[in-house]
Formats: C-alpha cells, sequence, structure tokens
C-alpha cells in the first residue's frame, strides 16, 4: 500500500492514514465502509457507541482482503468502564464486529471524576494478553491522566486518539506522548470539515500545492507524524483524502500552519466529560 504504517510500542504496525466512521448510520456503514476499502484504506475506526460496529464489520469480512491486511480500531464507552464490565462490552463489540480480534481496543474517554480508568484499562491487558486485541491505548487522556495510568499499569498506552487540527495543535500532548512512546492519533483532523477548509491560509497552501484544503490539512498531520483518521460518506472526497501522498509541505507551509493554532477545541474539554 501507499499509506505508510507506524510502528506502535509493542511492535504491531498501524497505517498512518484510516478512516473514521462517527455519525455513519449502521445502514450505511456497510456500504461506506466498502467504499473506503475499494478506495484502498485499510484501517478502520469505529467504537461501540457509533453503534455502527456491525456495518463496519460487514464491510470488513465482506471485503475480501486478508485480515492481516486490515486494522480494525473500537472503543470501550464510558457507561461500561470498570473492569468486569469492559471485559463484558469488548465481548459485545467482537460479537458486532464478527470478527475474533480488533487491532487497536481504547477506552473512549478518562472520565476522571469516576475514577474508574485504571481498573478499566487492567482489562484491556488482559484483552491483550488473550490475543484478542493486538494493541490497546485511549483516547482523549491529557498527560496527567497518562502519568497516572502508566504509574499504576504494566502496559504503556500504544495510542492516546485525541482531538487534533490545525485550531488545536497540541503541542503539549504530542510532548507528553513522544516520552513515552505513544503515538498521537488525530480525530477530527479536517476540524470537521467546518471553516478550517476556508481558512486564507489552508486555501493559499492548497493553491500552491495544486491540491484540496482538506489534502494540505491531512498532509500536514502525516508529515507532523499524526495518524490521521478523516470521515467522509461522500465518494469522491473518500477518495480525495486518501489521494495524500504524492507532495509534501515545505518549511514555509508548515510554518504557516504552526501559525494556525489557537487552542480551541470542538468536542468538550476531557475533564469535563462524566
Ligand atoms: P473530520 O475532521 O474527519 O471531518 C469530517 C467532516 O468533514 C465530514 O463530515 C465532511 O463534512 C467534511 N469533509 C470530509 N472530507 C472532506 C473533503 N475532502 N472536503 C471538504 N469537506 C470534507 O471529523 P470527525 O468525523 O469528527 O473525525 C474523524 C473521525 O475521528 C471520526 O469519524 C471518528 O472515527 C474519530 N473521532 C473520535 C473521537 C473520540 O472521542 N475519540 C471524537 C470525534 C471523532
Amino acid at each position: 500500500s501507499q499509506v505508510p504504517s507506524i510502528t506502535l510500542n509493542n511492535g504491531v504496525a498501524m497505517p498512518q492514514l484510516g478512516f473514521g466512521v462517527w455519525q455513519v448510520p449502521d445502514d450505511e456503514a456497510e456500504q461506506v465502509v466498502t467504499t473506503a476499502l475499494e478506495a484502498g484504506y485499510r484501517s478502520i475506526d469505529t467504537a461501540a457507541v457509533y453503534k455502527n460496529e456491525t456495518g463496519t464489520g460487514r464491510a470488513v469480512t465482506g471485503s475480501g482482503i486478508a485480515r492481516e491486511e486490515l486494522f480494525v480500531t473500537t472503543k470501550l464507552w464510558n457507561t461500561e468502564q470498570g473492569h468486569d464490565s469492559t471485559l463484558r462490552a469488548f465481548d459485545a463489540s467482537l460479537e458486532r464486529l464478527g470478527l475474533d480480534y480488533v487491532d487497536l481496543y481504547l477506552i473512549h474517554w478518562p472520565m476522571p471524576a469516576r475514577d474508574t480508568y485504571v481498573d478499566t484499562y487492567r482489562a484491556l491487558e488482559k484483552i491483550l494478553a488473550d490475543g484478542r486485541a493486538k494493541a490497546i491505548g485511549v483516547s482523549n487522556f491529557l498527560p496527567e491522566h497518562l502519568e497516572r495510568l502508566i504509574g499504576e499499569t504494566s502496559v504503556v498506552p500504544a495510542v492516546n486518539q485525541i482531538e487534533l487540527h490545525p485550531r488545536l495543535q497540541q503541542q503539549a500532548a504530542r510532548t507528553a506522548h513522544a516520552a513515552h512512546g505513544i503515538a498521537t492519533e488525530a480525530w477530527s483532523p479536517l476540524g470537521q470539515g467546518k471553516d478550517l477548509l476556508e481558512v486564507p491560509t489552508v486555501l493559499a497552501v492548497a493553491r500552491k500545492h495544486d491540491r484540496t484544503p482538506a489534502q494540505v490539512v491531512l498532509r500536514w498531520h502525516l508529515q507532523l507524524g499524526n495518524v490521521v483518521i478523516p470521515k467522509s460518506v461522500t465518494p469522491s472526497r473518500i477518495a480525495e483524502n486518501f489521494d495524500v501522498f504524492g507532495f509534501e509541505l515545505d518549511a514555509d507551509d508548515l510554518a504557516a500552519f504552526a501559525a494556525l493554532d489557537e487552542g480551541k477545541r470542538l468536542g468538550p474539554h476531557p475533564a469535563d466529560v462524566e
């Protein structure tokens, strides 16, 4: 494949570009994910709370692509945190997906006020030891949550999937991840396709490279070393977002992007989610 892989801290290879399916209804997921697989994507990011693991799994198992060439991520929803409830929730996710393992299993939010993420993560360690996830990690963890987790458990998370785009560049988190060998995966990498794709800097860089705004934003992520999982249900955009390997941003482009950071979240602050 033309998509580079990054090597996670346990040696597992993860495609640097994947396909996200948040907000895709279950009865459309099979078609949409099939379109993505046909376009060349091999990594799919779903979650129990997206309620589309069934349709996503049908596309994966029906694709004819060898299982070992695919990388499937799903996530534990907040209400299921706790050791035993996590094991049950994971079984249910695998069942809906129609798979006997996932490549990556993540805790969706830390929910620090509930104080259950350490016990929850111990269940992920068991799932990993049983070979039912090839890698385990977290999502929306702040550096302080990572420090505590690493201090109290045995397996350093392979990935932290966080909101990250040019308006929220997450330098402190990326530095903390790098210190522990944790891969940074960017959610809402296109800023949810809102006005980010109309910002003059983004438009100028796109024009300069004869590319689209979405393509130069994805290129920026890839050159930073982030894993990206853009979402679209439109076949032309699904293909466009995959076609990001034939060009490179230069130092001027990267400096222009650096100036876009406003520390502005689209989603909630992880400390506030309960
Ligand atoms: P995104 O940044 O990928 O933007 C998707 C939206 O951008 C689309 O709905 C469409 O409106 C637009 N778009 C896509 N391609 C485009 C193109 N080429 N040109 C113009 N507009 C385009 O946003 P997202 O879906 O929020 O994030 C991607 C994935 O990240 C999700 O599907 C999900 O898998 C994951 N995610 C995870 C969390 C988490 O808490 N872990 C939260 C949000 C999203």
